[in-house]
């Protein structure tokens, strides 16, 4: 067996999410506390997305998105 001390990316639950790891919820999971796991991706300091989530969220939430990502924006 690999070792088995980190659960791969995408099913993390919330309980497990380190300070800097994506908190995009990937998919449902009740036996978790909860209820969903997380992507857990790395993240920049200063987002709780991935580069991929954040992405996708500034996509389709483009008011909330110029709230706090201005910067990005601008790299994009
Ligand atoms: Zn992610």
């Amino acid at each position: 067996m690999l070792e088995n001390s980190r659960l791969p990316a995408g099913d993390v639950p919330l309980i497990l999410l380190g300070r800097y790891q994506c908190r995009f919820p990937v998919r449902e999971d009740p036996s978790v506390p909860g209820g969903y796991r997380f992507c857990a991706g790395p993240t920049s300091p200063d987002r709780v997305y991935c580069d991929h989530h954040h992405s996708l969220v500034t996509a389709v939430e483009p008011r909330r998105a110029r709230s706090g990502f201005h910067l990005a924006r601008r790299a994009a």
